[in-house]
């Protein structure tokens, strides 16, 4: 049945890594799968093609029930530091099925979420329940579609059975599509491995798979170092750009590559409040908004330990070095944030008022409960997106001194609109939005506005017909609270 030509190319390399780091087995078979959400636009860019392939088929493939030919399907073992506490973790409820090659040699990892227990799992269930995995998948596609480094989501299969909670839900899978999974609760788990080359096998093999220009270098692992807090500044500032609150930076949430991972208690903020939280668990609020790019900084120091071994003979001097490439996180981050700020309000080249003509917009915005992505929508087009505190007099002075800044650019004003509708999105899955399509097809099975909002995400700079319908924010919201349920 399964011999019609999807174009599987499966080529294992995580599997050769020392038994230390993983575990092979297979997906424990659901009792009735069933396709809920597919992914072709996604299925082709990495060319794979189910045309051939029915609905009954593909619940088979994506519930792990019908192995591809070609898989090997492993948990990986990792750390990480969850809260700041460090905990040994492991893939409890997923499995990496292989690594598919597309035409052009790019690797991807497709891993089912939800597909049984492990030997990671201790006392959990190995499963998934639906809301969650249909939030992973919305969320997921929304960041990749706003040009956001993430893994990706090719399908949602649901299992025919239940798995309990706080309440009784339906079990689901997801297939999580990754550039890979290798993240710095993996080289914290390499570091403390009983396997003394665990390590430097997990280095070599990112190197291979993630910087082969860094391998010709001298410094290799301090070039490692470098180049991932590059991403991950990049990374925090895109995440800034569009509101976007990971909810749980941990360790292991924290990819090597540079893509967001984890979509658990993610949610996008609407009010501008730079200390929103949303996740249950986060009471201190370590994960808000603003700490963000410290957080992220403090894992590239949890991340420049494990590397100590690499850097140098001498830890002494190891660590000289890394706290060297550390110290330079704030100021890169804050340039490349300036830069990213100064893109939203259409600024081409440089004045010295520019970061108190920024600051004083995101206080007046804090000050008036304004909606963070709906001001940049009403910059960008004022008669769009009309909402009566943009009549406040502070506002408008700020709108005045903002309208004289952007003439003093060296560039004609439509650069600067064009700069602006590159970078500020229409819509972004707002909460509202998101709880009601989830409503609705886990408690009705009805998938429609999960749809619905799926296709408007696929367009979040474009105005299309439906734009303006997901453009509200919602007053329920003050109390929105998001779960780590993925
Ligand atoms: P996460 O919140 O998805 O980052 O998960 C943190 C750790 O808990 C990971 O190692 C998961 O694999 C594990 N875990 C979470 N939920 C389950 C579950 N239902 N069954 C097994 N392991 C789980
Ligand atoms: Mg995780």
């Amino acid at each position: 049945m399964l011999r019609k030509k999807i174009g599987w190319k499966f080529d294992n390399t995580y599997s050769n890594l020392s038994q230390s780091m993983l575990s092979k087995l297979t997906p424990t078979p659901v009792k009735i799968p069933k396709l809920v959400l597919f992914n072709h636009s996604l299925s082709e860019e990495i060319d794979l093609d189910f045309s051939q392939i029915d609905n009954e088929e593909l619940a088979l493939i994506f519930s792990g029930n019908q192995l591809p030919e070609g898989s090997e399907s492993i948990a990986q073992a990792y750390a990480g530091h969850q809260f700041g506490h460090f905990t040994i973790l492991g893939d409890g409820r997923a499995l990496t099925i292989g690594e598919h090659l597309d035409k052009n040699k790019n690797r991807y990892d497709i891993q089912f979420k939800g597909s049984g227990k492990t030997p990671y799992s201790r006392n959990a269930d190995g499963r998934a329940a639906l809301g969650p995995m249909l939030r992973e998948y919305i969320i997921s596609e929304a960041m990749h579609n706003l040009g956001i480094p993430t893994t990706r989501s090719l399908a949602v299969v649901t299992t025919g059975e239940e798995v309990i909670r706080q309440s009784i839900l339906q079990g689901a899978i997801l297939t999580r599509v990754a550039s890979s999974h290798i993240r710095v609760g993996t080289f914290q788990y390499a570091l403390i491995s009983k396997n003394k080359n665990d390590l430097t096998t997990l280095f070599d093999y990112t190197l291979k798979r993630h910087y082969p220009n860094i391998k010709k270098s001298k410094s290799q692992a301090v070039d490692l170092l470098k180049v991932v807090l590059e991403k991950q500044i990049d990374l925090i500032c895109n995440w800034m750009r569009v509101g976007f609150i990971h909810g749980v930076m941990n360790t292991d949430n924290m990819t090597i590559s540079g893509q967001t991972i984890d979509y658990g208690p993610c949610a996008f903020m609407d009010k501008y409040d730079p200390e929103t939280v949303f996740s249950s668990i986060d009471h201190q609020g370590r994960y808000a908004y603003y700490n963000q790019p410290r957080i992220a900084q403090w894992n590239l120091e949890r991340f420049a330990e494990s590397l100590i071994p690499l850097i140098h003979n001498d830890s002494k001097v190891a660590v000289e070095i890394a706290t060297e490439v550390l110290k330079e996180f704030p100021e890169k981050y804050k340039n490349k944030w300036l830069e990213m700020m100064k893109k939203k309000l259409g600024i081409i080249d440089y004045n010295s008022t520019d970061e108190q003509l920024i600051i004083e917009l995101l206080s007046w915005m804090h000050q008036h409960k304004a909606d963070y992505t709906n001001t940049f929508c009403y910059l960008m087009n004022e008669h769009k997106l009309s909402n009566e505190i943009y009549n406040e007099k502070n506002f408008l002075m700020w709108k005045k001194k903002w309208e004289d800044r952007i003439k003093l650019n060296n560039n004609p004003l439509e650069k600067s609109f064009k700069i602006m509708n590159e970078v500020n999105p229409l819509v972004i899955p707002r909460n509202h939005f998101v709880e009601e399509a989830l409503k609705h097809a886990t408690e009705m099975n009805n998938f429609n506005k999960v749809y619905e909002l799926l296709k408007v995400l696929k367009n979040p700079y474009d105005n299309i017909s439906t734009t303006s319908d997901y453009q509200s924010t919602s007053r329920q919201e003050e109390n929105y609270v998001t779960f780590c349920g993925t």
